[in-house]
């Protein structure tokens, strides 16, 4: 079973993640792997640096993944350029994690852009964290964001309509820890039944 986890940022997305994978589901970071496939050696390495050039590495000869993202920033020549290399790498590596577990693995995709990628279809379910925004400030405040920089990337982001539009399961986490891990389980329990 494949099965899609998204949700806006300081939804609780990765604490849910993390819960799954505890609960015997197989959880691949899309993030995780993006970065994966630019680290040196890797197939989206030289392919960025024959792109961008040698300014975007560090002293040590890796992907500066700061540096590369000032470079994409504003222009999107550059970013689509980027995101031409990293998503068929990411899509083969994942492809390839996929293929080396067994058909009865409940594999997670954790992804913070289902929505804006419109992967939806891809998956046999799709579930969706979601938290109101006085939650998320509070929990993102802690974590020690700015709020100007938590309100900027909430409104970069899809909206809770739209991933209530392709959500199959919601996972409300307006509640305590306690209260998101019970949710989690039921919702592991019906997956796995
Ligand atoms: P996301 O991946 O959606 O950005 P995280 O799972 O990293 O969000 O959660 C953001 C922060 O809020 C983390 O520090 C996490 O421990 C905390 N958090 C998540 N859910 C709750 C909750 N129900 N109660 C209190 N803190 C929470």
């Amino acid at each position: 079973m494949y099965i899609g986890l998204s949700g806006g940022i300081g939804s609780g997305k990765s604490t849910v993640a993390k819960i799954l994978s505890e609960l015997g589901a197989v959880v691949i970071d899309a993030d995780a792997i993006a970065k994966e496939v630019l680290e040196t050696g890797q197939v989206g390495y030289e392919n960025v640096i024959h792109n961008f050039g040698d300014s975007v590495l560090d002293p040590t000869g890796n992907i500066d993944r700061k540096k590369l993202a000032e470079l994409v920033f504003q222009d999107e020549t550059k970013l689509a350029k980027l995101e031409s290399i990293v998503h068929p790498a990411v899509v083969s590596r994942v492809t390839q994690i996929r293929e080396s577990l067994p058909d009865s693995a409940i594999v997670v995709y954790d992804t913070p852009l289902l929505i804006e990628k419109g992967l939806q279809d891809q998956f046999d379910t799709v579930l969706i964290v979601l938290a109101d925004l006085e939650s998320r400030r509070e929990r993102l405040l802690s974590r020690g964001l700015l709020l100007k920089d938590i309100d900027a990337r909430i409104a970069n982001q899809a909206t809770d309509e739209q991933r209530k539009a392709v959500a199959d399961v919601l996972i409300v986490n307006d509640g305590t820890m306690q209260e998101l891990k019970e949710n989690v389980t039921n919702v592991w329990q019906q997956l796995s039944a």
